[in-house]
Formats: C-alpha cells, structure tokens, sequence
C-alpha cells in the first residue's frame, strides 16, 4: 500500500508542556484513518501541525515520500484538503460563488461544477449560504476542501451537531472520497463514526498514541468481554442452572460473560436442548470502540 503521511516521534512544547511526547502516524491511500482521544490529548495540536496551521516541535513528518522541514510547505498544501470543525460562510455569498471564490486560490481547481456534483448540493448552486441546513453546510464545507483535488482530506469533527439524517449523507460523501482514492484523515468524538466509517484508527491520550489497529482489531484487544442475556420460559432447577459456567442469575434473567461468543452461544444451545429449558429474549451485548477508549485511557470520550 502506498504510503501519503509518516510521522515519527513527532514531539510539541507549549512552553514547560508537553503536549504532544513523540507520536508515530502512518496514513495509507484510499484509507479512511480516525484520529481519537480525549479532551485534551492533543488531537488539534497533531491536525493542524500537519495542515501546516502550526509551527511542529521535534519529529519528522514526510508527505508523499517528501520530508518536511518546518512549517508544512506550498506543494503539500496543494495536495491537501482541509475542513475545520465549523466554517463560516459569507451569507452574501451564493453556494457556487462560495466554492468559484475557494476555486480561485488554486492554479488547478477542478470546475464548480464538478465539486458540486460531488458534494450533491446542485439543486442548492444558486441559493445563498445562510438558507443551507446543518447537513448542507457541511457538505460546501467539504465542497471548498476539494477544490485542489487534494490527495489527502482532514476533516476535524464534520457531523457535530448534525440531525442522523444528515449525519448519514455526510458518511456517504466521506465513503465516497475513499471510493474515489482520495485518503480521509478524521477526528471525532463519535464512536460510532469511527466504528462505522475507519479503516484503522489511533487513539491519542496525553499526548502519546496508545493504540493503532482496525475497528475490530481494537474491540478484540481491548474490548472486554461479550454479554449473553436471556431469559428462561420456566426457572431451570439449580444444578441445571449450575451446568452453566460462569452465569449470573438477577432475578428470573441470566448473564454469562465471554470472550468467545460463537463457542458459548453453541454451548447454550445444547445445555437448552439437552435439559429441555426453552430459552427466551436472548440478547447479545458486543464490546464497542466506547469500551475500547475506557480501556486505554480510563476516560470517556468527553470528560
Ligand atoms: P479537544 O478534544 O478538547 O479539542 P485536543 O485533543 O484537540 O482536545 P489539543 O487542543 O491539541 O487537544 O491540546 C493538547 C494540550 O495542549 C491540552 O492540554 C491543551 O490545553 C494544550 N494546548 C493546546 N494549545 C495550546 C496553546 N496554544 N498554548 C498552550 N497550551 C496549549
């Protein structure tokens, strides 16, 4: 796979603090990469290092096979995307306007047209920016970060505050950036965006990165176990509830904790069948992303 980003032991000071204690990112093209942490863990201080919106400390950071030295230079630039966690349009401004006026800051912009088909806000072009939905804002949002046909797009945030609706469409462009060959680098607090959307994600916490893997590679690590919940249509007597191993008994409910739950779900089945016990309401309660940053960082997403 082709390598677009590498960053190694890349270090950052405010002052006595540090903030950032040298971090390793790799990013691959075509991928769809999350960047998580907590509040504080240095999320913002990496992003904008790398959109060059901030002066690095100690570390290399090589793009596109090319080493950085200092600030992130205009040929990088050129190729990156950048939307920020809000933007703010000129409301005097038409949608296409807005994207022509981003478009103009470029030697090779793709044409308006073009961007707008791709955001899918055609039937917005003429409208004015202050008449967009939340989902629709982003979208130009979006919009303004692909004028360059950049190789890389950092999106910090892009569905806070956003109803599930266009919370979906907005997924849908990001999966579509990626069909595209475009790689995504995204920072969110939403754990089920990650889940969903990334290919691999690092978990940042105090300025050091604490893991590196896939979604589900991750919940394997660090998840936890799994959870079978049901319950009996009559209470089996107590050796036959004691055939079970490991099983917590609230009341008339069950509950056996696994870290296989394919085997354990067998093995329910057999006890059922083998003891005539009809079992009902089963539910399966999977270890999530959520349970993933507990692990590491003993913290929730927002503290
Ligand atoms: P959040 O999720 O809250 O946005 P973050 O992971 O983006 O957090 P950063 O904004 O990168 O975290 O901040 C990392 C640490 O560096 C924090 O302790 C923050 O207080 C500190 N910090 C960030 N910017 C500065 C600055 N300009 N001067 C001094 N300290 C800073």
């Amino acid at each position: 796979m082709e390598k677009v980003l590498e960053v190694r032991n890349l270090k950052k000071r405010y002052g006595r603090f540090e903030a950032l204690k040298g971090i390793d990112i790799d990013l691959y093209k075509g991928e769809i990469f999350g960047f998580l942490g907590p509040n504080g863990a240095g999320k913002t201080t990496t992003v904008e290092i790398l959109e060059g919106l901030r002066k690095a400390g100690e570390g290399e950071i090589t793009f596109f096979g090319h080493k950085i030295h200092g600030q992130t230079p205009s040929f990088v630039k050129e190729r990156i995307g950048v939307v920020l966690q809000e933007t703010r349009f000129l409301d005097h401004l038409k949608v296409k306007e807005v994207i022509e006026l981003f478009a103009s800051f470029f030697k090779n912009a793709k044409s308006p047209e073009e961007i707008i088909k791709m955001v899918q806000i055609e039937e917005k072009a003429e409208d004015f920016t202050d008449n967009l939905s939340g989902g629709q804002r982003q979208r130009l949002a979006i919009a303004t970060a692909l004028v360059n046909d950049p190789d890389i797009i950092f999106l910090d945030e892009p569905t806070v505050g956003l109803d599930p609706q266009s919370r979906e469409s907005v997924w849908q462009l990001v999966r579509d950036l990626k069909k595209s060959g475009k790689t995504v680098f995204l920072t969110t607090h939403y754990m089920e965006e990650a889940q969903t959307l990334c290919d691999r994600i690092s978990i940042i916490d105090r300025g050091r990165i604490v893991a590196s893997d896939t979604p589900k590679n991750l919940i394997r690590k660090y998840g936890g176990k799994s959870e079978i919940d049901f319950m009996c249509a009559e209470l089996p007597s107590k050796s036959i509830i004691e055939e079970l191993r490991s099983v917590d008994v609230v009341d008339d409910h069950f509950r056996i904790e696994t870290d296989d739950i394919t085997t354990t779900l067998e093995g329910l089945v057999e006890w059922s069948k083998r003891n005539s016990v009809k079992i009902t309401d089963i539910s399966l309660v999977e270890p999530t992303l959520e349970d993933v940053f507990l692990t590491l960082t003993g913290r929730g997403l927002r503290d």
